[in-house]
């Protein structure tokens, strides 16, 4: 278990710049997420974190080493892969052991470990079975006791379930939390998947075009995020455009919102053009006489657990909102429904 400090990497690959200016903190024992939109730079960081990428500029610690010119198994960091990148032709226990015979440790204790790290993943008994026999889950878990037997201080995982159908996805993801904890690691995790960050992750980072945009635990994310872009990349929400008036009150077409800022000490000055972010959910259909809000439903979709509903407001805009445990399914038509929020949910963004 180390701490990591990533300190203004900078990564260039000809003309394109992958990663501008990053640093980082992630804390000891820690699963810290790497989230963004295709092409911002995850990827490159961790290759950077895991030494398969040298910075072009800036250093990477881990605790009080600089790890920066140190190859992968150096640092006692391991990588998990998407692809899992075992070796077909070899059993379970090889493809595991592969790592600690390259390190000459001593046959008895490679075995003694393998199992251990078999035991880890919960495939105890399966060291002589061919890769090929294995499903697509029991392959990623072989892939996880790889990376584990070499008791790693630092566990990094580049998308490691993309490839599992759904509900592997999320059987994998207490797996992986729990491996983690148990073995005292500190983790990042890179991944397109917003619920499995926001399921898993202890704290995450979303990137922009090679930089972090924002850094916090997942429901200061969710609930605090600073900009369009991370509001629209983690869950789904309604942006709405409007102008700063006194305090903390945003003049919009629809109407005057209160707001809250998920920046530290952020006041737009007056007049200037600001966007909100209510999320549908914070969203209530209520009797329209009264409401801060009314529209008309032009949509609805129906998922059992949930509804969503697509209303149209005076000014032509739509908000969607979503009603958890649906009782009532309105339909769409002429009457008028009211929208209400809570203060607490509208977010003033940055930009
Ligand atoms: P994705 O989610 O699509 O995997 P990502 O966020 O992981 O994307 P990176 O793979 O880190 O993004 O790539 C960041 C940028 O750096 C992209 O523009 C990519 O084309 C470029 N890049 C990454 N690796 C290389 C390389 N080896 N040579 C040239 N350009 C590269």
């Amino acid at each position: 278990m180390e701490e990591i400090r990533v300190h203004g990497v900078t990564k260039r690959f000809g003309d394109v710049t992958a990663l501008n200016q990053v640093s980082l903190e992630i804390a000891r024992g820690e699963l810290f997420f790497l989230l963004g939109g295709s092409g911002c730079g995850k990827t490159t960081l961790l290759r950077c974190i895991a030494g398969l990428e040298t910075p072009t500029e800036g250093r990477v610690f881990f605790g009080e080493r600089d790890v920066t010119e140190l190859p992968t198994h150096k640092r006692e960091a391991a990588m998990v892969f998407q692809s899992y990148a075992l070796w077909p032709h070899m059993t379970v226990g090889q493809n595991i052991a592969f790592g600690l015979e390259e390190r000459k440790v001593d046959k008895k204790e490679i075995k003694r470990r393998v199992e251990e790290a078999l035991a880890m993943v919960k495939l105890e008994g399966f060291a002589k079975r061919g890769i090929d026999q294995m499903s697509g889950g029991q392959q990623q878990r072989v892939s996880l006791a790889r990376a584990l037997v070499v008791r790693p201080k630092c566990l990094l995982l580049d998308e490691p379930l993309s490839n599992l159908d759904a509900q592997l996805r999320l059987e994998m993801r207490s797996e992986i939390r729990r491996i983690v904890k148990e073995n005292n690691l500190t983790g990042v995790y890179v991944t397109h998947d917003q619920a499995e960050a926001l399921s898993m992750a202890d704290r995450m980072a979303v990137m922009d075009a090679g930089e972090i945009v924002q850094v916090g635990p997942p429901e200061v994310i969710y609930r605090q995020p600073v900009s369009s872009y991370v509001a629209g990349f983690i869950g789904e929400t309604n942006l709405i455009k409007g102008t700063a008036r006194e305090g903390t009150q945003v003049e919009a077409p629809i109407g005057i919102f209160t707001a809250t800022s998920g920046v530290e000490g952020y006041q737009p000055a007056h007049g200037a053009p600001v966007v909100l972010s209510i999320r549908p959910e914070a969203i209530a259909i209520v009797n329209p006489a009264g409401a801060v809000l009314t529209g008309k439903i032009i949509d609805r979709i129906y998922l059992g657990s949930i509804i969503q509903y697509s209303v149209e407001l005076g000014d032509g805009s739509v908000m969607q909102v979503t009603e958890q445990n649906p009782q009532i399914i309105r339909s769409p038509g002429e009457a008028l429904v009211g929208l209400n929020v809570n203060v607490g949910d509208v977010t003033l963004l940055e930009h």
